[in-house]
C-alpha cells in the first residue's frame, strides 16, 4: 500500500534540475515531524513548508499496489511526450518506496529522481539523488548528485558537508517572515564559499506549484 498526498506535472522549481517537467510525485508523511502544526515546536525539523499529510491533494490517494501508482504516475506525463521524468517527494518518499518500485518506473520509461531528508536508506537503482540534510538528525544517506541545504539552520555549518561526495551544492534560503534577511545571509555565504551555489524556489516566485 502507497499513500500519497497529490501527483501533478509541473516544472521542477529547485536546484540543478530548475526548469525541469517533471511529474512530482508527494508521499504523504515524514519522520522528522507529523506534518500538524500542534506538533512543529517539538519537531525534529520545524520549518517545513509543504503539506504532506493524507491522501486529499490532486492526484493522491491510497494505491494498492505499485502497479496502480505506477499507472496513476504515468497518467500525468502528457501522451506522446518523451523524457520523462518523476520527482519522488515528501514528506519523505524513502518511507515506502522500495528497489521494486523504482525498477518498475524504469520500465514505463521514467528516469527518476528523489528529494530525501537523507535520514533513511534509499533504493540504489534512483537516477538523481537531491538530498536535504536537517539539524539534529543523522544523515544516512551521504552521497548524491546534489546536497541542497536550507539555510541558515540553527546548529548546521556547511562546511560539515562539503567533503561529501555529490556533485552539486546548493544553499536555498530559509522560507518565512525571514525571508528577504536569510537570502542576504544565503547570497552572502556563497559568495564568500563559491563551493555553495544558490538555489531559490522558483516556483514560489512564478507562482506554479
Ligand atoms: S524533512 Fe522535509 S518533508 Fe520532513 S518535515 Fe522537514 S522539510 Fe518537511
Amino acid at each position: 500500500m502507497f499513500q500519497v498526498k497529490e501527483i501533478y506535472y509541473t516544472l521542477q522549481g529547485e536546484g540543478a534540475r530548475t526548469g525541469r517537467p517533471a511529474v512530482f510525485c508527494r508521499f504523504t508523511g515524514c519522520n522528522l515531524w507529523t506534518g500538524r502544526e500542534k506538533d512543529r515546536e517539538k519537531a525534529v525539523c520545524n520549518f517545513c513548508d509543504t503539506d504532506f499529510v493524507g491522501v486529499d491533494g490532486p492526484g493522491g490517494g491510497k494505491f494498492n499496489d505499485s502497479k496502480e501508482l505506477l499507472a496513476a504516475i504515468s497518467n500525468c506525463w502528457p501522451k506522446d511526450l518523451e523524457q520523462k521524468y518523476v520527482v519522488l517527494t515528501g514528506g519523505e518518499p524513502a518511507l515506502q518506496i522500495n528497489q521494486d518500485f523504482i525498477g518498475g518506473l524504469h520500465n514505463i520509461g521514467f528516469e527518476v529522481a528523489i528529494e530525501t531528508n537523507g535520514t533513511l536508506p534509499i533504493p540504489s537503482n534512483i537516477d538523481w539523488v537531491t538530498v536535504s540534510p536537517k539539524s539534529n538528525s543523522v544523515l544516512k544517506v551521504e552521497s548524491g548528485d546534489e546536497l541542497k541545504l536550507v539555510f541558515p539552520q540553527e546548529g548546521v555549518d556547511p562546511r560539515k558537508f562539503q567533503n561529501l561526495p555529490f556533485k552539486n551544492f546548493f544553499l536555498q534560503p530559509l522560507d518565512g517572515e525571514e525571508r528577504t534577511i536569510n537570502t542576504q545571509k544565503t547570497l552572502q555565504y556563497c559568495l564568500e564559499n563559491p563551493l555553495w551555489n544558490l538555489s531559490l524556489q522558483s516556483h514560489k516566485y512564478i507562482g506554479i506549484r
